[in-house]
């Protein structure tokens, strides 16, 4: 089912992402987190594609599994940098051929220590046109509530999102962010030039002190005081820290929740634990 459909029928949506084992791990290891998640009942789950090569075989059999075992509706990611026209070609084919019916189209990143490759695409809106004007899926694309690192220009970034998502978006998914005030700010900007379509607002549990100083410093979200503290005082600690990045995401998602946004995106960081845990507190 299209995630448009889906989310004519419930409001807010809550979804999951997981990324395949790196290559030389069995695929068994995504099952068995999978085995964890299933009950939980997430409206979709996506499964991520690596950017630099290595596991990105195994998204479309991983979100493949995802839908015809577990009856979960599944989104596959795409990047097309480093990809040319007729791989992008083949790949969506596969992905249409699977019954696959969502693709969040990405430019991704430039792999790290390994040549460049040659691109038929520079942007994540050339891949969205390509597929929408080739395949029947429901499209998704990435936004950024802090600003994407490559536009320090806020108001061009939107233009560019605007051009994006006009292109044949039918839904947005937010890179994470900590500070809700920050992400309703970044709402109401896409409404004032016209984004209408619906955004799932994405969430990352903090699981362990150097984890998420590595990522925010990577992708440029703020840790707000709040956060950094408990992140300092449970930096040899890695089991209250677990704890306490627990707490917040309950917090960070109820808050979310109370505010009515279109839907959850959990990166799940592929812990069933933790994401079962999150789940259970919400509920109480
Ligand atoms: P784009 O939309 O192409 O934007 C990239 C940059 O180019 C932005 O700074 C934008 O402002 C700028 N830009 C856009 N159009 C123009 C223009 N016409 N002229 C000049 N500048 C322009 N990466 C992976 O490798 N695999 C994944 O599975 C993956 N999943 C992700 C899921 C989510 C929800 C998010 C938020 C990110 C994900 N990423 C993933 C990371 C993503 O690939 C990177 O953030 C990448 O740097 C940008 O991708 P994009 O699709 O947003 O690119």
């Amino acid at each position: 089912m299209k995630i448009t459909e889906l989310q004519k029928e419930k409001r807010p949506l809550l979804s999951f992402e997981i990324f395949p084992p790196k290559p030389d791990y069995p695929l068994e290891t995504i099952y068995q987190t999978l085995e964890g998640l299933k009950d939980l009942a997430p409206d979709f789950i996506s499964v991520t594609y690596g950017a630099g090569g290595g596991n990105r075989e195994r998204t479309v059999e991983i979100a493949s599994h995802v839908k015809k075992e577990y009856k979960i509706e599944a989104l596959a990611h795409l990047t097309c940098r480093g990809h040319l026209r007729e791989e992008i070609k083949e790949i969506s084919r596969r992905l249409a051929e699977e019954g696959i019916e969502n693709v969040l189209a990405l430019r991704g990143d430039p792999p790290q220590e390994q040549p460049v490759v040659k691109s038929d695409f520079t942007y994540a809106r050339e891949l969205v046109e390509y597929l929408r004007d080739r395949e029947s899926f429901c499209i998704g694309a990435a936004a950024y509530p802090e600003g994407h690192p490559e536009t320090p220009d806020k108001r061009k970034e939107l233009a560019y999102l605007k051009e994006k998502v006009e292109a044949g978006v039918d839904f947005l998914i937010t890179q994470l962010a900590f500070d809700n005030r920050l992400i309703y700010d970044f709402l109401d900007r896409l409404a004032g030039v016209g984004i209408n379509c619906p955004v799932f607002i994405g969430v990352m549990p903090v699981y362990n002190t150097r984890q998420i100083r590595r990522i925010t410093a990577l992708c440029g979200a703020t840790i707000p005081p709040k956060l950094n503290a408990l992140l300092e005082k449970y930096e040899d600690a890695p089991a209250d820290a677990e704890q306490a990045g627990l707490d917040f995401a309950v917090e960070q998602i109820a808050d979310l929740w109370a505010q009515n946004v279109d839907g959850i995106h959990l990166y799940t960081m592929n812990k069933a634990r933790q994401t079962r845990e999150i789940l259970r507190r919400l509920k109480n």
